[in-house]
């Protein structure tokens, strides 16, 4: 064995968040143990799984466990492994210098909220570091299934800034992590506290956990034991929590698995768990998050993690891309299937047949989930919603298969509705039309107000119409492959013809002839700054609106994908107006031509500005009002 130690900086940023870890996190510090049997965890998990194609990986020592145990003399924690072990480069990448993205998102979550919460270490891939919270000084000894015990490392750090490595002769397969604590953190140094610790935070991690047999005097010196070979006792569950009957698990327990399954430290808002048996068995155990985690939102699509495939009780690999659409990223949980090939990849998993009617199954449960959250637990609900109904809307374009049922779990605001509260849903709507009534009318804008002030509304409300206000910007998106619900087409309020009954039509045409020389005017004094002028149907109080087309963009959209560099074609706006407005009548009572300019570009302006569109020239509008507002 070579004697040699390296030592060697901390790439930057893990350094960062060591300084971190050591400086600011101050509560929830037990969760270290909670991070370092996850670890283990995994590394058991991990052999389990190549020891499928290799069986002489577990060369005659098959049972796979995680020790935890203390010293109170020497003052050190240590959780041991007969897992996967690593090989000298493994610890270099995975512990030393190379940093995860998860480290870089872990900084930036943090840097946001300075006295952090130890317990979203976990969620960054960056847990391992958590022992610094508790230890001054932490060594790591492991060595990689199949290799020689010569072929062991040993690696040390004080968490400053260095570490250090070393070949080291190590006994059995596996890591071993001794963590010498701090001054002050004593506490745990005790038997029944690290035994809450593992029952609270890792009972289902589905490995025995195990711990120093302890004497029923409670003496806690006893622990140390003085020969060799220590009695262990299993301290946690160490079942797979799904294969039970639901019928003998706690809601508590539930909540505690979903806890174990990391990515989130609130309790989940539902579950449903299921099996299914028949030509393809399998079991099911699906969570709805109640907040969103930080990852969900940050992490972006290539890293959805929190849904993990199991077959026949083996952990496979994180699977959450495979099993749901992404609109449902936020579904944490757990499927195991009887009939998978054990050696199977991501790449068989994606074309797989049987995956599919899996991710069926899945996308099904959540919805039926949901479902009954909406009926059952309106608070719940509503929390819910608020925390992902956008991301559920893009299930409306992603899974046109389940446009409908997706649809009705959506609220909106709604001129019926109470304020700017998303609490309409298409039922409700549609349970409420007047009769006669063959659409569904909403109306989407850059945030409620501006929904809300629409002058396009007025015709609707004078006469007693439900118009739905949409101000999300996912909205126009969702809204472009939602053409219609429980038969009844969606339409704009600005879009196209309003529908008019045989009075309404005869009234327009008559406006429309007694203003015909009005119409000619407006054209020629704005020419070609619009495509048309015609007399309106939407409006009973405001002087002008803008028209759009059947098919055209909402001007706040365009607006919006214009300054995020797309490319959106020009087109001239249509202006309605409402001849009956004393401005119109202004305007056609007014000799000047310059005034006349003024006034009808003033109106076409304002039509602009309340439909979100940018105005072209903001200081020649202000210089233009100014003229007029002087008299
Ligand atoms: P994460 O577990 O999310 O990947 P961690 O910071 O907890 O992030 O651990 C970093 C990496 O270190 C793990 O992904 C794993 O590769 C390695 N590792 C940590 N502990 C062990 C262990 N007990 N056995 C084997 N590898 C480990
Ligand atoms: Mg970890």
């Amino acid at each position: 064995m070579t004697t040699t130690t390296e030592t060697r900086p901390f790439e930057a940023e893990v350094a960062q968040v060591l300084h971190l870890v050591t400086h600011s996190l101050y509560s929830h510090k037990e969760i270290f143990l909670r991070e370092l049997i996850s670890n283990a965890s995994d590394a058991c998990d991990k052999l389990r799984f190549e020891s499928i194609a290799n069986p002489d990986l577990l060369a005659g020592d098959a049972e796979l466990h995680i020790d935890v145990s203390w010293d109170k003399d020497a003052r050190t924690i240590t959780i041991a492994d007969n897992g996967i072990g690593m090989s000298r480069d493994e610890v270099v990448a995975n512990i030393g210098s190379i940093a995860s993205s998860g480290t870089r998102r872990f900084l930036e979550a943090m840097g946001a909220e300075q006295k952090a919460d130890a317990r979203l270490i976990g969620q960054f891939g960056v847990g391992f570091y958590s022992a610094f919270v508790v230890a001054g000084r932490v060594t790591v000894l492991t060595r990689r299934a199949g290799a020689a015990p010569e072929d062991g490392v040993k690696w040390e750090s004080d968490g400053r800034g260095e570490y250090t490595l070393e070949a080291a002769t190590v006994p059995a397969r596996g890591t071993t992590v001794v963590l010498h604590l701090k001054d002050g953190e004593d506490e745990f140094l005790d038997g029944w506290k690290l035994r809450g610790l593992v029952r609270k935070y890792s009972d289902h991690v589905a490995f025995p956990i195990r711990m120093p047999k302890e004497t029923p005097a409670g003496d806690d010196d006893d622990a140390k034991q003085d020969d060799a070979a220590p009695a262990w006792e299993t301290a946690n569950d160490a079942s797979a929590l799904w294969t039970r009957p639901k019928s003998e698990i706690s809601d508590e327990e539930y909540q505690a698995f979903y806890k174990s399954l990391g990515h989130d430290f609130n309790d989940a808002a539902a579950w449903t768990h299921n099996r299914v048996e028949g030509s393809q068995s399998f079991t099911t155990l699906l969570y709805l998050a109640a907040k969103p985690p930080f990852d969900l939102m940050m992490g972006g699509r290539d890293e959805r993690k929190g849904l993990k495939l199991y077959i026949k009780r083996v952990f496979i690999m994180d699977a959450a891309e495979e099993l749901l659409p992404n609109y449902l990223r936020f579904v944490r949980g757990v499927v195991d299937a009887d009939d998978l090939p054990l050696n199977v990849s991501r790449e068989i998993l994606q074309h797989n047949r049987q995956l599919e009617r899996i991710k069926g199954a899945c996308v099904k449960r959540v919805l039926d989930l949901i479902e009954k959250l909406s009926r059952d637990e309106p608070e719940k609900f509503a929390a819910f919603l608020k925390a992902f109904g956008n991301t559920l809307k893009e299930g409306i374009v992603e899974d046109a298969g389940n446009r409908e049922r997706i649809a009705k779990l959506l609220r909106f605001a709604s001129t019926r509705g109470d304020g700017d509260a998303q609490t309409v849903s298409l039922d409700d709507y549609v349970g409420r039309m007047a009769p006669g009534q063959e659409a569904i009318w909403y109306v989407t804008a850059d945030g409620y107000r501006a929904a809300a002030g629409t002058p396009q509304l007025e015709a609707f409300r004078a006469k007693d119409i439900e118009v739905l206000l949409m101000s999300d910007r996912i909205d126009e998106w969702m809204l472009g492959h939602l053409h219609e619900y429980a038969g009844k087409p969606l339409r704009h309020v600005a879009k196209g013809e309003l529908p008019l009954d045989e009075a309404g039509k005869q009234k327009q045409e008559e406006a429309a002839k007694a203003a015909a020389p009005l119409l000619e005017k407006l054209k020629r004094l704005l020419g070609d700054r619009v495509e048309d002028v015609r007399v309106s149907a939407r409006l009973t109080d405001s002087p002008a609106c803008l028209a759009m087309s059947e098919w055209e963009m909402a001007p706040h959209l365009a607006h919006l994908l214009r300054e995020a560099g797309q490319d959106v074609p020009e087109s001239k706006p249509t202006l309605e107006v409402n001849p009956a407005h004393p401005l119109l009548q202004r305007v056609d009572g007014e000799a000047d031509d310059a005034r006349a300019t003024d006034l009808a570009t003033l109106l076409l302006e304002q039509a602009q500005l309340s439909a979100g569109a940018p105005l072209a020239d903001p200081a020649a509008f202000v210089q233009r009002m100014n003229r007029l507002l002087a008299g």
